[in-house]
């Protein structure tokens, strides 16, 4: 199928909630709105060619300038625990939800919610613009993407388009609109709001609509609320370890931040790991480090602990939260465990892989190895033959460090047999070659700030591949240059 945006067949199930879940509104236009890029896979998702988008009545639609036919535009309440500290009410304060569109790729659940971020104010805008800068539009976008192509569950990215209507930020900034996608929205924030309001009503009706939608299985089980805790705190302690084993730091984990499917969403002052540093901080606004690298597990945990207080009243008994809340260690180490496995190449696991894995991250501690190009080059190495190390021992300044590492690995490899030709296939498959490093994505957008687009495309070119060799983008597979030390990225956006 191929439709026409204005032949979408909108349906707005989250439209058919209370009233008090959401606010109707009108999104504020923007001058003269022009396409900055689109994704040709999201938007197959749904049914359209990717050339659709580039019309200008599909623009003006996801530029907030025209209502899409059967669409009944509104933006959500939610509240959430920010940084730790109990925030209150937040809510959708520049999103705009669409409504929901039918999936084309059998995935469950069918259908997909398409929300336009930075398309003007809405009740829930506190002090903000209702707007999004072009910068924070491309990272969304961009990552969105690229997150998807590495196999890491995660909200869709369909376009962004922008406009020269500037936004105060620190400077002025060209302002941008990035449509995004997913089956739902709803956050761990979106529960907490209820339950912090003391509205046990509310709290139940969110609950059901969750699970008849999007976990329908739960319906059957004894307790449907607990065993909801249960999948998305087992979902949540999944998606860190995908997190941490591909390097990807978020930022920002606020509860409001956490998707009650377990998908990344909300991209801001987000980073891939560079020089390893298991404290890196990629937001330069999280002073105390609360969502650094190494803590994002623990915070997983933390912000499935604030959903199985929201879910309390729901579930009754404060024990059986606890239960389920007790899944979260182990389905988070089973799923790091066996990722970290096949990072190595490992096909066997034994009980004292623990130890080289720990022996490998103090290495790359003491190293500041690049995280993506250690993994990568890795695959190269040859069990029987150091002298074919090369491309990996030249990542390191200190390569004895490496080399006494490399040894008990190789020991580790000879004990199963690995084939150097099979593990090498084998780990391109898990360890990208391509991510979304800083300095890139600030390229793209510093040319997208001069009207030049081509940068977008080609690097999400780049990054909808990211496991193939491109021997034609080599470069964008290189180590950061000097000058990208000084990015610095916020919750400015
Ligand atoms: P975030 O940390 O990006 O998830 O944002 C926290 C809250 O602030 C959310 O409710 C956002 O919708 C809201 N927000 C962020 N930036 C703006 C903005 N420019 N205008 C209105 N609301 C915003
Ligand atoms: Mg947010
Ligand atoms: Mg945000």
């Amino acid at each position: 199928v191929h439709y026409r945006v204005d032949e979408l067949p909108f349906e707005n199930s989250f439209a058919g909630l209370p009233a008090s879940f959401y606010t109707r509104l009108q999104s504020t236009p923007v001058p003269a709105p022009y396409l900055v890029g689109a994704s040709a896979s999201a938007a197959a998702l749904i049914g359209l060619d990717v050339t659709a988008l580039s019309e200008q009545h599909a623009i003006d639609a996801f530029s907030g300038n025209r209502v899409l036919p059967g669409s009944e535009p509104l933006s959500a309440v939610y509240s959430g625990h920010q940084f730790g500290v109990w925030a209150g009410q937040l809510g959708d304060g520049r999103a705009i939800l669409l409504g929901d569109v039918p999936a084309m790729d059998g995935s469950h659940p069918d259908r997909l919610e398409l929300q336009i971020k930075g398309a003007g104010l809405t009740p829930y805008s506190r002090m903000g613009d209702g707007r999004a800068v072009l910068r924070s539009s491309i990272r969304e976008f961009l990552c969105s993407e690229a997150m998807a192509a590495l196999g890491i569950p995660t909200s869709r990215a369909l376009c962004v388009t922008g406009s020269d209507m500037l936004v105060m930020r620190e400077t002025p900034e060209t302002s941008a609109i990035a449509t995004r996608m997913a089956p739902t929205f709803i956050r761990f924030g979106s529960f907490e709001h209820w339950f912090y309001n003391d509205r046990k009503d509310e709290l139940k009706i969110l609950a059901d609509y969750v699970i008849d939608r999007f976990y329908p299985a739960l319906r059957a089980t004894a307790q449907p609320y607990a065993a909801l805790l249960t999948e998305v705190t087992r979902r949540t302690a999944e998606l860190m370890a995908q997190w941490q084993a591909v390097g990807f730091m978020h930022g920002v984990m606020n509860t409001d931040n956490m998707s009650i499917l377990g998908q990344t969403i909300d991209y801001g002052p987000f980073g891939f790991m560079e020089a390893f540093d298991a404290g890196h901080i990629c937001n330069h606004s999280d002073h105390q480090g609360r969502y650094a690298y190494h803590m994002q597990p623990r915070i997983g945990q933390w912000n499935c602990f604030a959903l199985g207080q929201a879910l309390l009243p729901l579930i009754g008994e404060v024990d059986d939260v606890h239960v389920v809340l007790a899944i979260y260690k182990s389905a988070y180490e089973n799923k790091f465990d066996q990722l970290m496995h096949a990072k190595l190449g490992l096909h066997s696991n034994l009980p004292e892989d623990g130890k080289l894995i720990e022996a490998m991250h103090e290495l790359m501690q003491k190293t500041h190895v690049d995280f993506t190009l250690f993994f990568r080059r890795l695959a190269g190495l040859q069990v029987d033959n150091p002298a074919a190390d090369e491309g990996i021992r030249d990542l390191f300044i200190d390569r004895p460090a490496f080399d006494a590492w490399a040894a008990q690995y190789r020991l580790r490899l000879r004990q199963e047999n690995s084939d150097d030709a099979v593990r090498k296939a084998e780990m391109h498959t898990v360890n990208p070659k391509f991510v979304l490093r800083n300095y890139l994505a600030q390229i793209a957008i510093e040319k997208a700030q001069n009207k030049d687009f081509s940068e977008v495309a080609r690097l999400l070119a780049v990054l909808e591949r990211p496991f193939d060799e491109q021997p034609e983008n080599e470069s964008y597979a290189e180590l950061p240059p000097d000058w990208a030390n000084e990015l610095e990225v916020s919750c400015s956006s």
